[in-house]
């Protein structure tokens, strides 16, 4: 799934898009920080949205190796919940839609 962003000419930056329908109106609903060392089987996950959790269960990590986080939005053009990750494989970071 590929990320798009619309054109901006402010100090904003640009406005990442729905991977579904398209559209900027993306609200971040929840966010995942996983933290670990290198390799480690466990670590610290950090959730929040209407409150914060926190637990060692980095299954959902989207590094394969090292520290990753997710933001999942809802969409106001469709009933999609998206999730963009953002993390460290190999010495680069990369960002991409999972869902
Ligand atoms: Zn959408």
């Amino acid at each position: 799934m590929r990320q798009t962003f619309s054109n901006s000419d402010n100090d904003f930056g640009l406005a990442l898009e729905c991977p579904h329908c398209g559209s900027h109106y993306l609200h971040q609903k929840k966010v995942e920080v996983f933290q670990r060392n290198e390799d480690d089987r466990s670590g610290l996950h950090v959730s929040v949205d209407e409150k914060v959790t926190t637990d060692t269960n980095i299954a959902d990590n989207p590094s394969p190796r090292r520290q990753g986080l997710t933001l999942h939005f809802s969409c106001e053009g469709c009933p999609t919940i998206s999730s963009f990750s953002i993390y460290q494989h190999h010495g680069s970071t990369y960002m991409k839609f999972t869902s």
